[in-house]
């Protein structure tokens, strides 16, 4: 992949072509893919309060007039990798603690409301403005994805975390589909056929 299309990866392009998450999922998965840990680190779009500040503008998360600071960035990547293990986790298995923490700790101060439209449809939404609506906005996608069973198939490469939606009917994808984790992937199949034992 050339680098100009690898700078892309996560929102104009998919690894392998695979369509996006459907509905509002698809802004957590942009989340989660705002940075991929086989990129540069500063490719990462939300890597700096200003970038931050221009990615959630531009995906309606925060108003226009709302400032995002270094430490909201932060908070947000360290959401995102929590909301990442998640994902890794659906490939079977535990997010660990010390991610699911990270979420609890975020969800308190990200409060939602059920609001209702005069059709009498309910959504949940932010009761706070900026980065704290921001996350509970988020959240709110993450909850609904669990109810509606879409979250089990949004999933974590097994190699370099990316966050794919598995529409394969057994649900067997375990990797991205970016060709070079394709490769690794069967270098360590190669690997476990040779040592049994190992992992
Ligand atoms: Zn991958």
């Amino acid at each position: 992949m050339k680098e100009r299309d690898k700078r892309r990866v996560g929102e104009q392009i998919e690894p392998g072509g695979r369509p996006k998450a459907p509905g509002r999922l698809e802004l957590l998965q942009r989340f989660i893919n705002s940075y991929n840990h086989d990129f540069p680190r500063e490719w990462d779009r939300i890597g700096t309060a200003e970038r931050a500040q221009a990615w959630l503008q531009e995906k309606r998360l925060v108003a226009t007039g709302d400032r995002i600071s270094a430490a909201d960035a932060a908070r947000l990547r360290d959401l995102r990798e929590a909301i990442r293990a998640l994902a890794i986790a659906n490939q079977g298995g535990r997010p660990g603690g010390a991610r699911t923490d990270v979420i609890r700790k975020a969800s308190r101060a990200a409060q939602l409301s059920v609001a209702i439209d005069d059709t009498g449809r309910t959504a949940l939404e932010p009761t706070r403005s900026g980065v704290d609506g921001a996350v509970a906005t988020l959240l709110g996608i993450l909850h609904e994805a669990q109810l509606t069973g879409h979250w089990s198939r949004m999933k974590g490469c097994r190699k370099c975390g990316y966050a794919f939606f598995d529409r394969s009917k057994n649900r067997s994808a375990a990797w991205c589909a970016m060709s070079i984790c394709g490769n690794r992937t069967k270098n360590r199949a190669y690997y476990r056929r040779r040592r049994p034992a190992a992992r």
